[in-house]
């Protein structure tokens, strides 16, 4: 396939923009990125698509999501449909989260995140009352042809987790192990373990989970969403250790000896100035989600542009739709773009260059994968987005790089190829059926509000009784 007369933004280590550029893809490679004029005196192929008037990209990765919460969609917003204690989510409503659900949610994000650009996403799946749940989910990414970084996620600290979610530490290793047994195929699928939330795990298993993914040549991950020993009954409250880094989750991990480029923490909200080296000096990358960091009133935004500066790796995500509530990576990127200069009270801290930066190098990188995609370059995988250029939101494009993340919205996505394979061309889905993936998307939604034997907390649905599906 070639792309032709496109505006090339390649990503590549000296940010070369091509105006009237090509793409030249063999089977799921580039091979060839340059002038339009000298491309085609080298290579010839039936399949041309034309680009005039498109800005041609890398594909966006996305370096963090629960694709779970898809179907569960504004459940949670404006603090309802809360649990009043104990876990934010309603355990009655996640214990129906079985694969067929998770299929279905995982279906209807794969739509949202193609439509907005999204190549590659990670998801970070730790409801495991189903053991097979996370199939859904990865089967989901297999249909859609999304390239998908799996993060199976386990939580150990009784009490301080959600009991029902918690799991002992062998049992954790053996259900992640058969997950990357499972899906790891090094190319369209790579697992990665996880120990969600560094305020509700022990210690022991950070370290254990760290140790088998070493053993087994994979990524690791861990969200931070706070101080550690945040809650006043962690048991390393009373820790020497801790006192000794006075609840600095950065400095606490460095002593464990977890840290490193294949380790990737989300979120880092509540870092301090003296941790940031620590990451730089490591290369620990940084999963970025500003809208849900937002969304929970959290008035503390993770340092992106200090970090940036220093050298971190710093990915872009949506997170989740319970917590943002949109999949769409360019309403991310906005926001992204946005609440950083509020945060630093100046126009300057954060650029539109950056942001694209954050959104597909630099976030492939956080998913150690940037020596497959992350940028338009020879020998890389054929994961690339054409952006209409006349299309409202960011027609008149003088700038593209600045209306792409300033004003566009999904809308102006035009054509989305993985692998080498076109998933949406002239904005129609080709790997699936979207009318079908809603209607799956709001049977599965209903049925797990109404499996959580509550509606009462969601007194929205009570008076749309009226709205069922099925019979
Ligand atoms: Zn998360």
């Amino acid at each position: 396939m070639i792309i032709k007369n496109g505006y090339v933004v390649t990503m590549d280590e000296e940010l070369k923009v091509i105006r009237d550029g090509a793409v030249v893809i063999d089977e799921d490679r580039i091979i060839e990125v340059g002038k339009t004029t000298d491309v085609l005196k080298k290579h010839h192929d039936d399949e041309v698509l034309d680009a005039k008037c498109m800005m041609v990209l890398p594909g966006f990765v996305n370096t963090h999501n629960h694709l779970y919460q898809t179907i569960m969609r504004g459940l949670g917003d404006d603090g309802e449909g809360m649990r009043p204690a104990g876990y934010r989510w309603d355990i009655d409503l996640l214990r129906g989260l079985d694969k067929e659900a998770c299929y279905a949610s995982g279906i209807m994000s794969m739509v949202e995140m193609i439509r907005s650009g999204i190549t590659c996403t990670q998801d970070s799946h730790y409801i495991n009352f189903h053991g097979d749940s996370i199939d859904g989910i990865a089967e989901s990414a297999r249909a859609a042809g999304v390239r998908l970084v799996l993060g199976r996620g386990s939580w150990d600290l009784k009490g301080l987790a959600p009991t029902e979610l918690t799991e002992d530490i062998g049992t954790a290793i053996k259900e992640s192990r058969k997950v990357s047994k499972r899906w790891n195929d090094g190319d369209m699928t790579k697992v990665i373990y996880e120990a969600s939330l560094l305020s509700q795990v022990s210690d022991e298993l950070i370290l254990e989970t760290k140790r088998a993914a070493r053993e087994d040549g994979l990524g690791w991950g861990m969200h931070i969403q706070g101080p550690l020993a945040s809650y006043k009954d962690d048991p390393r409250t009373g820790d020497k250790s801790l006192r000794r880094y006075g609840g600095r989750a950065i400095e606490y991990l460095h002593s464990l000896d977890v840290l490193g480029p294949d380790s990737l923490l989300i979120h880092c909200t509540f870092i301090s100035n003296r941790e940031i080296p620590i990451l730089a000096q490591t290369g620990t990358p940084v999963a970025h989600c500003p809208c849900a960091n937002a969304w929970a009133g959290r008035s503390i935004v993770t340092p992106v542009p200090s970090m940036l500066d220093m050298g971190v790796t710093v990915g872009l995500g949506t997170d989740g739709a319970m917590t943002n509530n949109s999949l769409d990576m360019l309403h991310a990127m906005n926001f992204a773009a946005l609440i950083n200069k509020v945060n630093y009270g100046t126009t300057k801290a954060m650029t539109a260059e950056r942001i694209l930066n954050m959104s597909t190098i630099q976030a492939a990188r956080a998913l150690c994968l940037d020596n497959q995609v992350g940028s338009l370059e020879k020998g890389k995988k054929a994961d690339i987005v054409l952006i209409d250029l006349k299309a409202p939101g960011i027609a008149p494009a003088i700038l593209p790089v600045k209306n792409l993340v300033y004003s566009a919205t999904s809308t102006c996505v035009d054509t989305v190829i993985i692998n080498g394979k076109k998933v949406m061309e002239r904005r129609e889905l080709l790997t699936l059926d979207e009318e079908k993936a809603v209607e799956e998307s709001e049977k599965q939604a209903w049925r797990l509000v109404e499996g959580s034997g509550h509606l009462d907390l969601y007194p929205d649905f009570l008076n749309r009784g009226n709205m069922t599906y099925g019979d």
